[in-house]
């Protein structure tokens, strides 16, 4: 789907990606994360065929975009991170306007139902609000059924509601078998919405892999609370490597690298000791604090220890 190696681009004294090698073959959704000017865009768009590569090879769905940017505007959908948008038009006007530049299309009015704009589909764009302009100009990189969706911060200022239907939009497009490509800033939304999550840092991939690998690849150690009904020594818990955190509320709070065979020892030593365990709350390495240590962010936050979560499902 995209083949790229040694991909390096320079703005005059601006290196902005400095060797990047990707593959892509399956569908799905892959989030591209990093901070501002980690060089997501300049990715992005060279993938497009809007910016020009200075060195390395570039392949989407076999062709160059350079030496054929129309070939793969026919099979490709971008959505850029600022999509203009004709105020006076409407939806379905500017759906069916954009139809007309190709070939193949998606009638507008199954665009609009996908987009979820059926019943704005004769308003005017410049009345949309935030979010309605946002799947309107998803609904506009979809009219030519790309096989590759590009969507470059679909969702930077949008407010939960918005972004959970943007959300939407994009796990139905990977439901239907689509690949999408998305740059974002938010790690939750990466976390949560992405197969695949590649981390940028300073133009080249720090990271690549399933949400759940990169957490557990995570150097940081998990946060495990307990509560019980009886006398509890935990001494054997710190000879089995978890180190304590004291005590919070009626909670006991270790911290451990290797949370499942605390479990181990917890259930031996509750045995052992004749006590009730009441409740035991977990917290794993989000995908966030992998990567503010892939960035390189300060971990004073981190430092500070973990806080009793009050909304984590029992054992989670
Ligand atoms: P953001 O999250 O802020 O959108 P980004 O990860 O998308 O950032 P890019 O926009 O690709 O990063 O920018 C990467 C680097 O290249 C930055 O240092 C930026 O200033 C520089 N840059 C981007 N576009 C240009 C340009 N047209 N001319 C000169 N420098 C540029």
């Amino acid at each position: 789907m995209v083949s790229i190696s040694g991909l390096i681009k320079r703005y005059d004294d601006v290196t902005a990606l400095k060797g990047v090698d990707l593959e892509i073959e399956s569908s799905g959704i892959i989030g591209i994360l990093g901070p501002n000017g980690a060089g997501k865009t300049t990715l992005v768009e060279i993938i497009e065929g809007l910016r020009l590569p200075t060195e390395g090879t570039v392949r989407v769905l076999g062709i160059d975009p350079q030496e054929n940017p129309r070939r793969l505007k026919e099979r490709i959908g971008a959505q850029l991170q600022t999509t203009a948008i004709l105020p006076e038009l409407t939806p379905a006007e500017t759906l069916s306007l954009f139809a007309a530049f190709y070939e193949n299309s998606i009638p507008p009015k199954r665009l609009l139902d996908l987009i979820g704009l059926r019943k704005k589909a004769r308003a005017r764009n410049r009345n949309l609000s935030g979010g309605q302009k946002q799947r309107l100009a998803i609904g506009m990189a979809l009219v030519n059924d790309p096989e590759l969706l590009i969507l470059d911060e679909p969702t930077t200022g949008l407010d939960p509601v918005a972004r959970r239907g943007v959300h939407d939009i994009v796990t139905e497009l990977r439901n239907r078998g689509k690949t999408i490509l998305l740059t974002t800033h938010y790690i939750e939304e990466a976390e949560k919405l992405c197969d695949r999550v590649i981390v940028m840092k300073e133009g080249q991939i720090v990271a690549d892999g399933a949400p759940f690998e990169l957490t557990s690849r995570a150097s940081g150690a998990s946060t495990v609370w307990i509560a019980v009904e009886g006398k509890l020594d935990p001494t054997p818990l710190m000879h089995a490597g978890a180190l304590p955190n004291g005590r919070e509320k009626e909670y006991f709070t270790f911290q451990t690298e290797h949370p499942a065979d605390f479990i181990v020892a917890l259930g031996d030593l509750l045995k052992k000791q004749q006590v009730t365990l009441t409740d035991l709350r977990m917290k794993r390495p989000a995908l966030e604090d992998v990567y503010l240590e892939l960035i390189g962010a300060p971990l004073d936050e981190k430092a500070a220890g973990a806080s009793l979560p009050s909304n984590l499902p029992t054992n989670s």
